[in-house]
């Protein structure tokens, strides 16, 4: 049961990459159920095929586009799709990512540079052809997720640390340069959220499960968490918020000592 008024984003359209799986099929499902018509792109067919039946079935507008964010001309031929079936496009969101643990001694060249190149030059590549065929004339509103971590030293996730920086770089960067355009460009960095694959593959390589109660709420974070931030940064009711990068990550990233008192 959402806390919003389900027709908040009528007549909007929203882009979700990675939109297929785990959080960013969340994000999707959310922004439909409050009236969006959705188009999510990756580069599995089969995900995207699965996911836009799944959603087509609970009532919500769907297309999905095969896209791998890194080439550019993928991207703009997956936006030109949607606006020629759709006719404008006013959310970005930037969820799709490479992700597996690794230390900096082991990892290859080419998966340092993949992640980097899906997470941060993905991101880049998806907001600039959004915002040159649309959200240019029109505004509209681009939320990229990024993750809380990378503030610190991280052990098995330094590639990934290093994208998301700079993506929390380029989320401040266009804010300011786009807001004369009347784009709002901000960022959700999700902790610890379950039934993900970036949980899964981080458990697997640490031995460790993952464990809400090491954060100050006690709890792992569900996609759903992750999605109604990203609706409320779509939304009006965020209509002054840019360059913003919200934790949304159950005050994990400010308990530096981790104590609880009693
Ligand atoms: P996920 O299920 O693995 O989702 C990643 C998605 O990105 C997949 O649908 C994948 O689809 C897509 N993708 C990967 N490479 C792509 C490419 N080159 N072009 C287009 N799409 C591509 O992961 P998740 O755990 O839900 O994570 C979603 C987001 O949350 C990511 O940005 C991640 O960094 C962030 N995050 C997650 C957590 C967590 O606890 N799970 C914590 C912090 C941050 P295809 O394989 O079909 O391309």
């Amino acid at each position: 049961m959402s806390v919003f008024r389900p027709d908040i984003l009528e007549g909007r359209v929203a882009l979700i990459t990675g939109g297929a799986t785990g959080i960013g099929k969340e994000i999707a499902r959310t922004l439909g159920r409050h009236g969006a018509r959705v188009a999510i792109a990756s580069r599995k067919l089969a995900n995207l095929e699965a996911a836009t039946a799944e959603l087509a079935a609970e009532g919500i507008d769907c297309m999905h586009a095969v896209c791998d964010v890194r080439e550019p001309e993928q991207v703009e031929a997956a936006i030109a799709a949607l606006l020629e079936r759709h006719g404008r496009l006013d959310i970005v969101v930037n969820n799709a990512a490479g992700n597996f643990p690794a230390l900096i001694e082991d990892i290859s060249y080419n998966g340092f540079r993949t992640v980097v190149a899906i997470d941060l030059l993905g991101t880049y590549n998806v907001s600039k052809a959004a915002f040159h065929a649309w959200m240019r004339e029109h505004g509209g509103n681009v939320v990229n997720i990024s993750a809380p971590f990378q503030h610190h030293g991280v052990a098995l996730q330094a590639h990934v640390a290093a994208a998301k920086t700079g993506v929390d770089s380029l989320t401040r960067s266009c804010a300011v340069e786009w807001g004369r355009h009347g784009i709002r460009v901000n960022a959700v960095a999700p902790g610890a959220i379950g039934e993900t694959e970036g949980m899964r593959r981080f458990s697997g390589a640490t031995g460790r499960d993952a464990d809400g109660a090491r954060n100050p709420l006690g709890r792992l974070g569900s996609a759903g968490d992750i999605a109604s931030c990203t609706l409320f940064l779509v939304s009006d009711a965020a209509g002054y918020i840019t360059g913003a990068v919200i934790p949304v990550d159950a005050g994990a990233s400010v308990d530096m000592l981790k104590i609880r008192p009693e």
